[in-house]
């Protein structure tokens, strides 16, 4: 256990906030004496994974508990079927890399997501036509109060865009240990239509692509579109996609005869990205802080300097003027601490 402890190195926006106590642990058994001494002492607790999604906008006053399970174990379920369990603390990528290794199908188009495979269930990551909800089997999770180990099916999860139960009504009560997945091991769904991964897959010379291919085409993408967090502060994509009313969107269409939907029922997603550069925020910096000039979606630490309040109140000006032109109100992404 540590005192005074910097998460710098802990959030990749680079915000330099610190924590009252901090432990890592690497086992099960090591969580649960750490959150008995911690509700012994009536400490709030936090828990980190690979901080790519996490804003701290002053020091956490409590325990912050990185979580080192490690291990991943498969289970062949029939012949074209493999089960892969990998521990909350495997790297996301790289448990991708272990799978394409293998010539297992179904993350491929996941390639390239920062943080940890425990946080996967969160906001049920998605890329490029994939979420996680598309092979996710079951997750365990230890629960806070009762400190035992409880497992969450798909239903339990209740996946939504960037949402599950873990950022509803469950936030704050269970903390995620391993994540089951389902893939394939031949007959691979490939999935090109979106994105550019069609165009970065010709740029290759690829015609008939692999799993392997997919991955790499959008790798390639991933690389040319968004900075990377160790040269420039950022948590990715700042803001949801809004939803509107289709009777909203048809009266926007009229005002703005350019405003880009994708229609799902009686609503309409509406790009943020779109929004915010057409409130002028594109490149953008004001002190510190600056929307990235590729893409206005990604808030960026522009001087490395930003404190996580700078950065805060920079979005909340973002959302004042989305509001403000469109009558939109965009929600944050990235969990604020
Ligand atoms: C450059 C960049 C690109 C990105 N692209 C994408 C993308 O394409 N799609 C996408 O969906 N996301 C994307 N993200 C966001 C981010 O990578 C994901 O949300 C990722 O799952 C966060 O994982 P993490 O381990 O870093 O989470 P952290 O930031 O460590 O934690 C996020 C939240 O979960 C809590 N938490 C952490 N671990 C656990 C656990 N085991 N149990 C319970 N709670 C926990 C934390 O307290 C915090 O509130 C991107 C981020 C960056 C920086």
């Amino acid at each position: 256990m540590q005192e005074n402890f910097s998460l710098k190195a802990y959030n990749t926006f680079g915000v330099d906030a610190k924590a009252r106590y901090f432990a890592a642990v690497n086992s099960v058994e090591e969580l649960i004496k750490t959150l008995k001494f911690s509700n012994a002492q009536e400490l709030p607790h936090l828990f980190l994974g690979g901080g790519s999604n996490i804003l701290f906008t002053e020091d956490f006053q409590g325990l912050a508990i990185q979580l080192d399970l490690k291990g991943i174990s498969e289970e062949f379920s029939n012949e074209n079927q493999v089960l892969v369990t990998a521990q909350a603390g495997e790297n996301w990528h790289e448990f991708v890399l272990f799978c394409l290794n293998k010539n297992y199908g179904g993350l491929e188009n996941l390639s390239l997501i920062p943080g940890n495979v425990g946080t996967s269930p969160m906001q049920n990551i998605g890329a490029y036509g994939t979420e996680i909800k598309d092979v996710f089997v079951s997750c365990k999770v230890l629960n806070l109060e009762t400190l035992k180990v409880e497992t969450f099916d798909l239903e339990k999860c209740r996946f939504g865009y960037r949402d599950s139960i873990f950022k509803q009504e469950g936030k704050g009560k269970f903390v995620i240990l391993e994540v089951t997945f389902k893939l394939t091991r031949e007959n691979h769904v490939i999935k090109t239509e979106y994105g550019a991964i069609k165009t970065e897959l010709e740029n290759l010379g690829i015609e008939k692509p692999t799993i392997q291919d997919i991955s790499k085409a959008v790798i390639n993408i991933r690389q040319s579109k968004l900075p990377n967090p160790k040269v420039l502060g950022n948590a990715g994509s700042f803001f949801k996609n809004p939803t509107v009313p289709l009777a909203q969107f048809e009266d926007l269409k009229l005002k703005f005869e350019n405003i880009q939907g994708y229609p799902n029922g009686n609503f309409v997603k509406v790009p943020a990205g779109w929004l915010i550069e057409q409130c002028g925020w594109k490149g953008k910096q004001i002190g510190n802080v600056a929307s990235h000039k590729l893409q206005s979606l990604v808030i960026i630490n522009a001087t490395g300097h930003a404190t996580g309040k700078e950065i805060f109140d920079f979005s909340t000006m973002i959302i004042e003027s989305v509001k403000e032109k469109f009558g939109i109100e965009l929600e944050r992404e990235v969990n604020i601490i």
